[in-house]
């Protein structure tokens, strides 16, 4: 019988093609045979943010890597000649437990490649789950990733243990689903998230009731479901990026989507592109879904038939200023909250401090310096009470030039596996 380390081993390094919880990149270090203390391979951790902005620890593992289903872009597949493992539920609740006593995990990120059938799979989920808060009495965070062909009554009682569930759209269009994974379809997806979003209202509701009585609620449904799509695996646009997501935040209040740039896996299957997307690509997507949640903006307003794709080479909000120019400058000291969120370089946060300052004081540039704003990336787009850009500075055809990288700096910039600090900031944050 395979010994535990060598399943979780197996089993935690097949789970990191899953992005729903962001893990880091780090090149594998290992201690066990000599010098040093600690490892950076095969335990399975990594870290997830909260809604709240703090980040935890989690085990992400499988309960399996085998799978009946045959998606083209999943080493996992049914066709693919990798090692196989499976543990039981009272071994991931073993592994769970030893992890969180050492203080190393603050929670349990579980998936599953399905065996045997969608349902009899959701049940060997559920079932951790379980023993995890009805026996061990484990008030860790719980995210289950859900299969869309299981019954709704088992996605329910995923729901009842866990803090956040989720189910995978994994491609934006029907015809890609199709293609390359044929078992999948997005309809049969969407009717499990809306049956989630359901249970999810029913329960606020009820919990919104009892608050009103005084009483305390019991929280017995998940507070949030998120999912995740592939990018360049097939040749949908940002544009059917987008409005897939715009769909999915609008129809099922999804907390988050995200974006997983599709990396090649070991013996592709024949229909895979060869190449990777550039990584820089997920990171417009994040900034993009940003825009469209907290910033007012329209999917057509990003990215649209004309121009289908997201500029690699500038944030989209900078983007889409510099495509409609005739907007600007904004004056910070009047401007609407909707003007103001559309000014390059001014976030969220932001703008509610310069509407909260303004109303006792006429803003100046030395007041945008003391937020820390970026004056390179704004002062072409703002007035304010001692600036007022010139025409010139708005209409020139220079300006894009301003903001694109330097050359050799852009090479770095395509070329890195790993988004800058700067980079994972600001996709986490919003501030664009
Ligand atoms: S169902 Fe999931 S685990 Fe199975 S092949 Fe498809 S993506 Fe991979």
């Amino acid at each position: 019988m395979m010994e535990l380390a060598k399943k979780l081993s197996i089993l935690a390094d097949a789970a990191k093609y899953d992005a729903s919880c962001a893990s880091s990149g780090a090149a594998r270090k290992d201690s066990r045979h000599g010098k040093g203390v600690g490892s950076t391979g095969g335990a399975g951790i990594c870290h997830s943010y909260t809604p709240d902005g703090r980040c935890v620890s989690l085990l992400k593992v499988l309960m399996t890597n085998s799978c009946i289903y045959d998606c083209h872009y999943c080493i996992n597949r049914r066709s693919s000649n990798v090692q196989r493992a499976r543990f039981t539920p009272e071994e991931v609740v073993q592994l769970t437990l030893d992890f969180y006593k050492r203080n190393t995990i603050e929670g349990l990120f579980l998936s599953s490649g399905i065996i045997r059938s969608a349902d009899h799979t959701m049940e060997m989920v559920i079932e951790v789950a379980r023993l995890l808060r009805e026996v061990h009495h484990f008030r860790g965070y719980i995210h289950l990733k859900t299969i869309p062909e299981a019954s709704p009554a088992l996605i329910e009682m995923a729901g009842k243990y866990a803090d956040r569930i989720s189910i995978n759209i994994e491609l934006p269009s029907e015809k890609s689903i199709a293609i390359l994974a044929p078992e999948k379809n997005i309809a049969r997806t969407q009717q499990a998230m809306g049956h989630i979003r359901a249970k999810i209202d029913e329960n606020q509701a009820e919990k919104r009731e009892e608050k009103k009585l005084g009483r305390r609620a019991k929280r017995d449904f998940a507070t949030g479901q998120s999912t995740q799509m592939i990018i360049g695996a097939d040749d949908s646009t940002d544009a059917d990026v987008l409005l897939r997501a715009h769909t999915l935040y609008e129809g099922f209040k999804l907390r988050r989507v995200y974006y997983s740039a599709f990396s090649p896996i070991p013996e592709p299957s024949a229909i895979l592109p060869l190449v990777a997307p550039p990584l820089v690509r997920e990171h417009r997507l994040y900034q993009a879904d940003w825009l469209l949640r907290f910033y007012g903006f329209g999917v057509e307003e990003i990215a649209d038939a004309n121009q289908p794709n997201l500029d690699l080479a500038l944030d989209p909000k900078l983007a889409w200023a510099l495509r409609n120019r005739g907007v600007f400058p904004v004056d910070i000291n009047r401007g609407a909250r909707e003007m103001l969120l559309r000014v390059p370089g001014l976030g969220v946060r932001n703008v509610e401090r310069i509407l909260a300052a303004r109303r006792y004081t006429r803003l100046r540039l030395a007041d945008l310096v003391q937020l820390r704003l970026s004056m390179k990336k704004i002062m072409p787009f703002i007035i304010a009470a001692d600036h007022t850009p010139t025409l010139l500075d708005l209409d020139g055809a220079s300006l894009r030039q301003r903001f694109l990288p330097p050359p050799e700096q852009m090479e770095l910039q395509f070329d890195n596996p790993i988004p800058t600090a700067a980079d994972v900031k600001s996709s986490i944050s919003g501030e664009l």
